[in-house]
């Protein structure tokens, strides 16, 4: 690579995030002090990349213009990615502090690119000229998703409107920060201490010691409960205390609102009713400047649904479907709340969670902790494997590459005639300086090179689960939750999605320019392995007798899976409609107050069963779209859902004649039509090859139980 061939200073020389160049990363070998002087370099190495791509001289053209640009920014990306993967899987107080020091540099310079109006004039007359002919398919697929986003990044606005539009941006980010740091400030914030253990029962053993250990952290007696999600739910969930349930829960919908309770000194404001205006005040003005008729539409320019009202028309059908299922449900619970909890004087909001968990265990009790005695990590990983083996023509073997900790594993996929298609990591432990949750992120992609080489794709594939533990001083077999196994298919169908791409322009290979409310299929898909009797019947063998899953635990399984669906449905649903209407329909900048609250109550009443509690505020701590990037974008969970379980259906309607979900000609066919392709063409394209028509909301209203 030629960011490397001339490094010539002692920090550059042997430095391992400029050796590995295009190759396998030494992960093991890269030490705090490599990083400033390693991307120091890259980046001034990316910078005159950027000023020679602008310079009047350089063609616009893709071999000087697009090529040298990507060479250099990949260079520079990569190593970054190296260097931000390990400080969330290795983290330790040198590397963070050497990476949080080069964060700011790096993030000007990625952001800087999409604000460079020279570089914009270049592919404008790149797209203008008669070279934009001369490219392939997928190149111009990059070149016209780049133009889009100089656009959406305000490059052909006036000199008199941009400062304005800068202003915006910076005034959103800092109004989105401090959003999030209110709800945050808030959830800790509160705490309520139990005195007296009689106020426990139904809790279980573990939310009982979390409780006592959070008191003893803040010198308190008793048990402490805060209004984080691990120290709240369970009380929802468990507790026969009904004052402790109501107080949590007024405590917790409450939060960074006006009536939250720890504002009772008059001294604290973390209250975000306003923040909500004016951040959709901004939103608005800048969806105007930018031509578009309100926020919800400028959110579209990018993603696979194509117009305002039909993302609404969408999620008010979808709606519809559900209310019936949902009346089900709450009926149920109201029943089973009277008749066998004695909460005679009706079902409160606060009683919901408590009364669901306790219909589940009368109805489908069954042992979380029997079941994941049946699910081994080796056991389920090489069921996994076989499983993508079976469906997509490649094969999976072991690869040894060098990683960053011993519990890591590497893979190569290989295609039938056994060429090496792409390499993945699989870390899947938890453990000290590790960050929580699952992932898939890329740490290359595939790459036609100008030698006509093809750099193949390689992925991290990151879970948490628990690692394996000694019993009579031997160290068992590693055992996952059913819950695990969905994560882990989840992600590794993120994985697929970016190593099976047969892409060659980078900018559009594997999961490069998917339209995010996509994005998810290719996960979601893989779910649904998880609840296939086929599939778990060879993915499954108990720790100790080694025989696989009980048919009947598999059916209880099953029966649970959706239990209360139809309420947790339409509680998505109204949840998006919110955010599509205030988005869309709703004029922030004529309205003051509870207006946000007001638009909430008002579709809750429409479309819920149940309308929304006068106290709650939840949409004060909607963090997703007023912190979280999912502004007019909620939506795209159900609408990943009904792609993905429609994709699905494909397999089940070729079960039915070949008698196997696992059906290897539906299995190409998706390989070819979806994740082959990436983000090189539009996702409603992609789908209707695969399905042979428009995607339908119906298998997954029948797999969720709606139907
Ligand atoms: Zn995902």
């Amino acid at each position: 690579m030629t960011t490397s061939s001339n490094p010539t200073s002692p920090q550059l020389q042997n430095n391992p995030l400029l050796a590995f160049g295009r190759g396998i990363a030494l992960y093991s070998e890269v030490k705090p002090e490599h990083i400033a002087p390693a991307i120091e370099y890259l980046l001034k190495h990316a910078q005159d990349a950027v000023n020679k791509a602008t310079d009047p001289h350089t063609t616009s053209n893709w071999d000087e213009l697009v090529e040298p640009l990507e060479d250099a920014t990949e260079a520079l990306g990569r190593s970054w990615g190296v260097i931000s993967h390990l400080n969330s899987v290795a983290d330790t107080p040198e590397l963070r502090a050497a990476y949080g020091a080069m964060l700011p540099e790096v993030t000007a310079f990625f952001s800087g690119l999409g604000q460079n109006l020279a570089l914009y004039q270049k592919f404008k007359e790149l797209n203008t000229s008669s070279e934009f002919e001369k490219l392939n398919h997928d190149q111009k697929k990059v070149i016209t998703n780049s133009l889009r986003d100089f656009r959406l990044g305000g490059a052909e606005l006036s000199d008199q409107e941009k400062p304005r539009f800068a202003q915006i941006q910076d005034e959103q980010a800092i109004l989105g920060k401090t959003f999030s740091d209110h709800v945050l400030d808030a959830t800790d914030g509160f705490v309520h201490l139990v005195t007296n253990s009689e106020d426990l029962a139904g809790l279980p053993e573990d939310a009982i010691a979390a409780a006592a250990d959070t008191a003893k952290q803040k010198n308190l007696q008793g048990w402490a409960f805060t209004l984080h999600f691990p120290s709240y739910y369970p009380v929802m969930q468990y507790s026969e205390n009904r004052d402790l349930r109501r107080l949590m829960y007024q405590a917790y919908v409450t939060r960074s609102s006006e009536l939250a309770p720890q504002y009772a000194d008059g001294k604290l404001d973390w209250d975000n009713t306003h923040n909500m205006l004016d951040q959709l005040c901004l939103r608005d003005e800048e969806a105007k400047m930018l031509g578009f008729s309100n926020y919800a539409a400028l959110s579209l320019a990018p993603k696979m649904a194509n117009k305002v009202d039909e993302v609404d028309l969408f999620l008010t059908n979808f709606a519809i479907k559900a209310k019936p299922f949902a009346q089900k449900d709450w009926q149920e619970l109201c029943d089973f709340a009277n008749a066998k909890l004695g909460l005679t004087d009706g079902l409160q909001p606060w009683d919901t969670a408590y009364a669901a968990e306790r219909l589940k265990q009368a109805r489908y009790s069954f042992s979380e902790n029997e079941l994941k005695q049946y699910f081994p990590l080796p056991k389920v990983l090489d069921g996994l494997f076989q499983l993508i083996q079976t469906l997509f023509g490649v094969k999976i073997e072991a690869a040894n590459l060098p990683t960053w900790h011993a519990d890591v594993q590497s893979f190569a996929v290989k295609d039938l005639t056994g060429e090496i298609r792409a390499y993945f990591y699989l870390d899947p432990y938890a453990r000290p300086g590790k960050r929580g949750g699952a992932w898939m992120d890329d740490a290359r992609g595939r790459r036609e090179l100008p030698n006509g080489e093809i750099q193949v794709p390689i992925a991290y594939l990151v879970c948490n689960f628990a690692p394996p533990i000694k019993v009579d001083g031997i160290l068992r077999q590693p055992t996952i939750t059913h819950d695990d196994v969905i994560t882990l298919f989840h992600e590794s169908g993120h994985g697929l999605h970016h190593l099976l791409t047969q892409v060659g322009a980078l900018g559009v290979s594997g999961i490069n320019g998917v339209e995010w409310d996509a994005v998810e299929l290719p996960s979601q898909f893989m779910e649904n392995f998880c609840w296939e009797w086929e599939v778990l019947e060879k993915m499954t063998a108990h720790v100790v007798t080694e025989k696989p899953l009980p048919r009947e635990l598999f059916e209880k399984m099953l029966a649970a899976k959706n239990f209360q669906n139809g309420l947790a449905t339409l509680r998505q649903i109204v949840m998006s409609l919110t955010d599509w209407r205030l988005h869309s329909s709703f004029d922030a900048t004529q309205s003051s107050g509870q207006a946000v609250l007001d638009v909430s109550r008002k579709i809750a009443a429409e479309y819920s069963i149940i309308s929304q509690p006068e106290i709650s505020r939840w949409i004060n701590s909607f963090s997703h779209i007023f912190a979280g990037g999912y502004a007019a974008g909620y939506y795209s969970y159900k609408w990943a859902e009904v792609l993905s379980a429609d994709a699905y259906a494909a397999f089940e309607e070729a079960a039915e004649l070949s008698g196997s979900i696992l059906d290897t000609k539906t299995g190409i066919r998706y390989r070819e039509e979806i994740l082959e392709v990436g983000g090189s063409r539009p996702a409603a394209e992609s789908f209707k090859a695969f399905r042979g028509r428009e995607p339908s909301i119906d298998a997954l209203l029948r797999h969720g139980g709606l139907s």
